[in-house]
């Protein structure tokens, strides 16, 4: 089955009303190893969204993502606005025209996606951020593809969830966090966290059909 673009609204429908659940529990992540501002930041600008998709009917990939990437980017300060925002930008150019695409080419437009979150944040898998959820559900996105696209997206959510956790013991390398060195160990990453909710909600946006 695809992965369509009433999928693709649904999934952004869901990272709301997920975050709009989780914010606090965020928050409390970043205060141990930011500022404390993380769940506030993507609540403000997951609504701002939903505000701006309602009543749009999107034929194409390409549509929905650049307004959810355009919003993200001037409502969402500090770094997860711009990293979000270079995510969803890329992932609709590299899916514009398009309104149903096979789990392969939605993992190769995340792939997009993570290559502009890495450019701009100068950041590699093992530093600690929301690099770390999604680099692995891309991987099992494309390795469990030939066993079907529930199973790959299964294996998505499974590899992000261990991804976050795998942030915990690693040292911070990019962003605020890293200016506590040392201290930084034995702390879950909050962006990690909210990029396993994204890839969580893309799968059960799929499994919902
Ligand atoms: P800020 O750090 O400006 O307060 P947020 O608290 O909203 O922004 O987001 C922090 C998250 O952003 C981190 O947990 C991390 O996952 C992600 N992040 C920060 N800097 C980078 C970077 N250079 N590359 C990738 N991700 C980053
Ligand atoms: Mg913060």
């Amino acid at each position: 089955m695809a992965f369509t673009i009433k999928m693709a609204r649904a999934a952004v429908e869901k990272f709301n009303a997920v975050i709009e659940e989780k914010k606090e529990y965020l928050t409390d992540l970043d205060s141990a190893i930011g500022d404390a501002d993380h769940g506030i930041n993507m609540n403000r600008g997951m609504k701002r969204i939903i505000d701006k998709i309602q009543g749009k009917d999107y034929a194409d990939f390409g549509g929905l993502f650049r307004d959810v990437a355009m919003t993200i980017m001037s409502v969402v300060g500090g770094s997860a606005g711009p990293l979000y925002g270079t995510f969803f930008m890329k992932l609709g150019q590299k899916l514009a025209g398009q309104g149903e695409v096979s789990v392969e080419e939605f993992a190769a437009a995340m792939g997009d996606g993570l290559s502009g979150v890495m450019s701009l944040g100068k950041s590699a898998v093992g530093d600690k951020t929301m690099v770390d959820a999604i680099d692995p559900a891309i991987n099992a996105l494309k390795e469990h593809a030939p066993e079907g696209d529930a199973a790959a997206w299964d294996a998505a959510v499974a590899a992000a969830e261990g991804g976050m956790k795998g942030t915990i013991p690693m040292l911070a390398r990019r962003g605020r966090s890293s200016y506590l060195g040392e201290r930084s160990i034995g702390h879950q990453d909050p962006g990690a966290t909210s990029s396993y909710y994204l890839v969580s909600c893309l799968r059960d946006a799929f499994a919902e059909g």
